[in-house]
């Protein structure tokens, strides 16, 4: 079976994706890419995760076309492919429809650094413009977005993450639905405060060292937009 650790890494970490109340149903998708070999796997299309087994996940090469496996690949295939093209330091995608991250979205707001966890992503969740689900358009328009960060927000659609390997993209994508969820909260009922560009900067090179191994982001190095 071709990227059998892949698959198997697919299936595991779309059943946490429902446990960890980032999506539900058949909703959302995850690619892992194997540069060494060229080939993605990616969640199918339309089946449940807590049945999905490693065959049902299909096998793409860099364009898409499937190498192994019956089942049609997400239907989100095209901006998978597109941010592995556009980040040569991105080994895996999430996208999720998570409901505070999505809230963001659905107002067209970015997520600027109302707390330090955004250091996830970077200095904020930059917004990619809405586009139909599932185009070319709106593939684009995700590669476009994303820059050095490691979070895009999907304009009334919802959130995509990336990562050095699943594991890291789904902790992104954890940590963006907490911030959103926060930054929704604080709005609620005040004005939230934002922590300034240098401050951030400091808190991403912290992170670069903490815990056993540094928090395993990609090696991105984004900046503020402005001051
Ligand atoms: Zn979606």
């Amino acid at each position: 079976m071709l990227l059998e650790r892949e698959r198997n890494e697919i299936v595991r970490f779309g059943k946490k994706l429902l446990a960890a109340g980032l999506t539900s149903g058949t909703g959302g998708n995850l690619s892992i890419f194997n540069r060494q070999e060229g080939l993605i796997a990616i969640s199918p299309s339309g089946i449940e995760y807590y049945e999905m087994e490693p065959d049902d996940v299909p096998v793409v090469d860099g364009r898409g076309l499937t190498v192994e496996g019956s089942r049609k690949p997400s239907s989100e295939l095209d901006f998978h492919l597109a941010l592995y093209r556009k980040r040569a330091d991105v080994h895996a995608v999430v996208h999720t429809h998570s409901p505070y991250a999505t809230t963001m979205a659905c107002l067209n707001w970015e997520i600027p650094a109302v707390h330090y966890l955004v250091a996830f992503s970077g200095h904020k969740v930059p917004l990619a413009p809405y586009a139909t689900f599932g185009t070319a358009e709106l593939a684009r328009n995700v590669a476009g977005a994303i820059g050095d960060y490691n979070a895009v927000l999907l304009a009334n659609h919802g959130l995509v993450t990336v990562g050095r390997n699943l594991a890291t993209a789904f902790a992104v994508a954890e940590e963006i639905e907490l911030v959103s969820r926060i930054y929704y909260q604080a709005k609620c009922i005040g004005a939230p405060v934002i922590i300034p560009g240098e401050e951030m900067s400091r808190v991403m090179d912290k992170f670069a060292t903490y815990g056993q191994k540094g928090v395993p982001l990609s090696s991105a190095k984004n900046e503020p937009d402005s001051p």
